[in-house]
């Protein structure tokens, strides 16, 4: 149901991201991938779409904490597509745990240019164009986060609550346009991010690496199992099909029964 259509999806070089590339790939949009690789893995990624959906990629690089690296990614997209892109899926971040009184300030920074400013950035460049198009789909990821909180997890959930904001003020602004705004808050994905904190957690409880899997996931979430990216990712696939038209402003739990307890 994409053909024709154009995503870009930041931090699509890795994990949540990269998934939900493959699952708009697969329904025939074109990618626009964007996030942190060498070489190597860049035309290894670009090379797998190619062979998989035969599908039009391209990379475009940037570090979304910069804002004058923003507009040249604006820029190159412009100079790819003049008239703009149909999905726009704002999902590059990264997490650092850590107690508010011991945060370096610099990384409160950072974690606000990258999760919530890039955003921001991104969409106010790409909604004039989509509107243009009159049709849109907008995503965030947030994460459980954006709801709740975890000591060490403050300032990760300030940004994550954030553009859970972001996205139903922007629903309400583009929602003559046929353009949707939606946040997705997953729980625990199994992906190089959550793979660094179950490493510490073996380092602090002194336990296997999969006895610390166990652990720490089903002290959170009922399922007692990692989510997969393609979880989100086909959830992302349906929000882009016109039968998710009404659904705008939500912030999507996709958490194991987490929020339920
Ligand atoms: P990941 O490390 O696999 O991927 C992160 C992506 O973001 C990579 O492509 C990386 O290059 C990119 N990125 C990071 N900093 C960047 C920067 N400054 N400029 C440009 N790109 C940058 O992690 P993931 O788990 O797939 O995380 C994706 C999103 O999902 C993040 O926003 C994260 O907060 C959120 N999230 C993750 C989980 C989880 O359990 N993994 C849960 C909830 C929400």
């Amino acid at each position: 149901h994409l053909d024709g259509k154009v995503a870009l999806v930041t931090g699509s070089t890795s994990g949540i991201g990269l998934a939900i590339a493959h699952g708009l790939a697969k329904r025939g949009a074109s990618i626009i991938l964007t996030g942190f690789g060498d070489e190597q893995l860049i035309s290894k990624l670009k090379e797998d779409f190619t062979s998989k959906y035969n599908c039009r990629v391209d990379y475009i690089p940037a570090d979304l904490s910069k804002v004058a690296d923003i507009n040249e990614l604006f820029t190159s997209v412009i100079k790819l597509y003049p008239e703009g892109v149909d999905v726009l899926i704002n999902n590059a971040g990264y997490n650092h745990v850590c107690l508010v009184e011991d945060y370096p300030e610099e990384k409160w920074d950072d974690m606000v240019a990258v999760m919530l400013s890039a955003p921001f950035h991104l969409c106010k460049r790409f909604i004039p164009l989509m509107k243009k198009k009159g049709w849109g789909r907008i995503l965030i990821t947030s994460s459980v986060h954006g709801m709740i909180s975890t000591a060490g997890k403050a300032v990760y959930s300030a940004v994550k609550h954030g553009v859970v904001g972001l996205a139903k003020g922007i629903a309400l602004e583009v929602v003559d346009y046929g353009i949707t705004c939606n946040t997705l808050c997953p729980g625990f994905v199994d992906t190089p991010v959550t793979q660094k904190q179950i490493k510490q957690f073996v380092q602090d409880k002194g336990i296997s690496l999969e006895q610390a899997k166990v652990d720490f996931v089903s002290k959170r979430q009922p399922t007692k199992t990692f989510i997969e990216p393609e979880h989100i990712a086909e959830y992302v696939a349906f929000i882009c099909s016109p039968y998710a038209a009404q659904i705008t402003g939500s912030a999507m739990p996709i958490e194991g029964g987490w929020l339920s307890k």
